[in-house]
């Protein structure tokens, strides 16, 4: 609203009263003629008063009217009769007098009328309707109260003053008149969202229809709030829209400066503050935060916050861990660009499978959470989980390159497995990893037998810590026979443990714990001087061509040691060539292991350590980095080697080992060679080394020799 200056009054439309509800009224009454409008007597006792009182027609011309109307407008009674009324006021109060005497209600206006000095003065004018005659007439009063609408133009004044200090600041000014239903809203406050002001109308309900639905319920709880008394000053936070369609967020801030007598709000002013900026950097924190960038997905934190609230409403849900299996081989071979993509493709179709209540995050990586929530029973959750591991084995496009991954997950259920997420968590993810162990591209329920499970490695791993210590460790070895001419070519080294309550505990079980737990790394150390000792004893015995074979395990290799070089160094120090020293390895490690294993792995081979692949045949069995890696020997493992036989499967396959690896100059052992049989079928395939309990089973270092002079010259 523009300021005025101070002198001049308000144009008469804009501050025009119709009062609602006028002062009850005699109905019309007739008078007599015969006595005139006004009876001499009657002039006599008007005169007396201080107030004006006049008689006029429709029209505004005055047939009767006292002494005082003649003091207020400095004229005669002879210069006013059969005058208008309406000429000693200006156009616009003239017209407003008009139309009101047009009809036949009582009336209640504030008129401007020019008095004797000729100065407008504001009046108060009330009539009512009569009838002389038959003719319609107007008997009405008027009232001074100039003083009083002076004071309130000053107030009014002093009001655009503080607006304008207020606007200073760059907030937005309101005002809002609630006795009226009339709000006005100052120049900045419409530049803030983009208005001009002849261009909106100041009601509050226009403001109020740009308000975010969203914030509404909340503005009216602080507003009423405030209104009843109980926050000194409102302050609510909402967006509006802008004309150009965007949002912008405010921070609005008023009180309520008048009230009626039974404490209703009359009139509130306040600001609006563009918070906008403020807000954005709060929501760009708090999405750094709280949402992984890659895939737009919730993170581990917030999933957190959420899965809370759900589990505080005491409902069973699912919690569903999600690994995606071989995504390390996209990322390996299509590069990190398309590994990002897959995991955006995949993240989208885990969401399209889930129900609007169903909470989804990136755990980081290729490990995904899933919350179910509503689902009646188990067999709802399965479907679920059928779907989503059916939709995240599709094809994946990553522009121009096909890429298929399958999913292992693993459920736990609340309340059932856990009522806290911690425990949901663990339970989740143990039963993944059963899931990833039978085989990938399916799921498995935690159940308590996991639980004891995990315990029990959770014991052993804290055993494993003092077995070193106390000597529970050694070392025994299998040998590795030369098939043609059956002669020992190695010594393959396996540890073994002798637990002081549970006896012998299979490397099979304690090898992966000791992994998890990183002990791998110094029970390796140990176990490497351990074994290079025994080889020097034996060669010093006479076993002067003994090799040996050790097994590493990915973690000795992938962590930041210096382990290869290392490794080497002690060779040299125990007076061993690099020749003598076989290193098994998994295919995984050629898979996970990524660029720096590939380096450390091809010094290791050029200074004449030789490689071999463990296990052949049980995990990838991808024969694309058996030509990308230089290995020396393969390892058949033991399972298609016990199910050798005549015209079998296995057979066929151990044949194609066989051709494929010594095509790419890569010799083949056979492990777990149990049978004569076995050993006639591998023979005659061209296997070139066999390991088994056919030939021996894994001996104490002292017994080796004495294994080998004993043993006939072929089996
Ligand atoms: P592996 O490296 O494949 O070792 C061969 C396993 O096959 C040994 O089991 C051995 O006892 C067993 N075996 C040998 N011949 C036969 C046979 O004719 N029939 C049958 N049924 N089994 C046979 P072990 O000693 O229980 O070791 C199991 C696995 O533990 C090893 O498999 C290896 O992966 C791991 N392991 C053992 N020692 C070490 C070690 O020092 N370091 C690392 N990282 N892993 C080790
Ligand atoms: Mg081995
Ligand atoms: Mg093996």
């Amino acid at each position: 609203m523009a300021s005025r200056p101070p002198n001049v009054l308000p144009a008469a439309p804009s501050l025009k009263t119709i009062l609602r509800s006028p002062p009850s009224l005699p109905r019309p009454i007739a008078v007599d003629p015969a006595s005139g409008p006004w009876s001499g007597e009657l002039q006599h006792w008007l005169d007396a008063l201080p107030q004006p009182v006049w008689l006029a027609r429709s029209d505004l011309e005055l047939l009767s009217f006292n002494a005082a109307l003649c003091r207020l407008l400095g004229q005669p009674s002879e210069a006013l009769r059969k005058r208008r009324l309406s000429d000693w006021l200006p156009d616009g109060d003239a017209e407003l007098l008009r139309q009101a005497c047009a009809g036949r209600e009582a009336l209640a206006l504030e008129l401007r009328l020019r008095a004797t000095d000729g100065h407008l003065r504001w009046q108060s004018c009330r009539a009512s309707p009569l009838l002389l005659d038959g003719e319609p007439l107007w008997l009405g009063t008027l009232h001074d109260i100039d003083a009083s609408h002076r004071a309130q133009a000053r107030w009014e004044e002093a009001d655009e003053t503080w607006k304008l200090a207020l606007e200073s600041t760059g907030d937005g000014v309101w005002d809002w008149r609630l006795d009226r239903g009339v709000e006005t809203f100052s120049r900045r406050y419409l530049e803030i969202y983009g208005y001009d002001p002849d261009e909106i109308e100041q009601r509050p309900e226009t403001f109020d229809a740009l308000t975010h639905p969203d914030d509404v319920e909340q503005m009216e709880r602080d507003r009423q709030a405030h209104f009843e008394g109980r926050t000194p000053i409102y302050r609510n936070e909402h967006r509006v829209r802008c004309k150009d369609g965007r949002w912008k967020w405010v921070l609005s801030r008023g009180m309520v400066i008048s009230r009626d007598a039974q404490g209703r709000p009359l009139r509130m002013v306040g600001t609006h503050t563009d918070i906008t900026e403020r807000k954005q950097a709060e929501a760009l924190i708090w999405q750094h935060a709280h949402m992984d960038p890659l895939t737009g997905l919730p993170n581990r934190r917030l999933l957190r916050e959420r899965l809370s609230q759900a589990l505080n409403q005491h409902r069973p849900l699912a919690v569903l861990f999600i690994d995606l299996d071989h995504f390390k081989e996209v990322n390996d071979t299509l590069g990190h660009g398309k590994g990002d993509l897959l995991l955006q493709q995949a993240a989208q179709r885990i969401q399209d499978c889930l129900q609007p209540h169903d909470i989804v995050a990136r755990m980081g990586g290729d490990e995904f959470t899933v919350v179910l929530q509503h689902r009646p029973d188990r067999a709802a959750v399965e479907q679920t989980v059928r779907r989503l591991l059916a939709r995240v084995s599709e094809v994946y496009l990553l522009e121009r390159e096909r890429a298929f991954v399958s999913a292992s997950l693993g459920i736990s259920l609340y309340p059932d497995d856990g009522e806290h997420i911690e425990t949901l968590f663990k339970h989740a993810d143990q039963a993944l990893y059963v899931a990833k162990d039978a085989g990938r591209n399916r799921f498995a329920y935690f159940t308590p037998e996991l639980h004891r499970a995990a315990l029990h490695r959770v014991r052993l791993g804290m055993d494993l810590r003092e077995a070193l210590q106390r000597r529970q460790l050694r070392l025994v070895y299998q040998p590795i026979v030369d098939l043609r001419s059956g002669a020992l070519r190695k010594a393959e080294a396996l540890l073994r443990w002798a637990h002081p309550e549970r006896g012998e505990v299979s490397p099979a079980e304690f090898i992966p714990i000791a992994e998890t737990s990183g002990l791998i790394l110094e029970i390796g150390e140990w176990l490497f001087d351990e074994a290079l000792r025994t080889l020097v004893h034996w060669r010093r015995k006479g076993l002067s061509d003994l090799r040996l074979s050790l097994n590493k395990s990915p973690l000795q290799f992938l962590g930041a040691g210096d382990g290869p070089q290392r490794w080497l160094a002690r060779l040299a120090e125990h007076g061993l060539p690099p020749q003598a020293l076989t290193l098994e390895i998994t295919e995984g490690l050629l898979l996970e292991g990524g660029e720096a294993v590939s380096a450390q792995l091809n010094a290791l081979r050029e200074a004449g350590i030789k490689l071999a692949l463990d296990d052949f045949g049980t995990g990838y069995s991808s024969l694309a980095y058996l030509q990308r890696h230089r290995i020396d020997a393969i390892k058949i493992d033991r399972s298609f080697v016990h199910e050798l036989a005549p015209h079998s499967r296995a057979l066929a396959l151990c044949r194609t080992i066989v051709s494929l690896a010594h095509e790419l100059g890569m010799e083949v052992i056979a492990e777990g060679v149990e049978t004569p049989e076995q050993l006639e079928l591998l023979r005659a395939m061209g296997c070139d080394m066999g390991q088994g309990f056919l030939f021996a089973r894994p001996l104490e270092a002292a017994d080796l020799p004495r294994w080998l002079a004993e043993r006939p010259a072929r089996p």
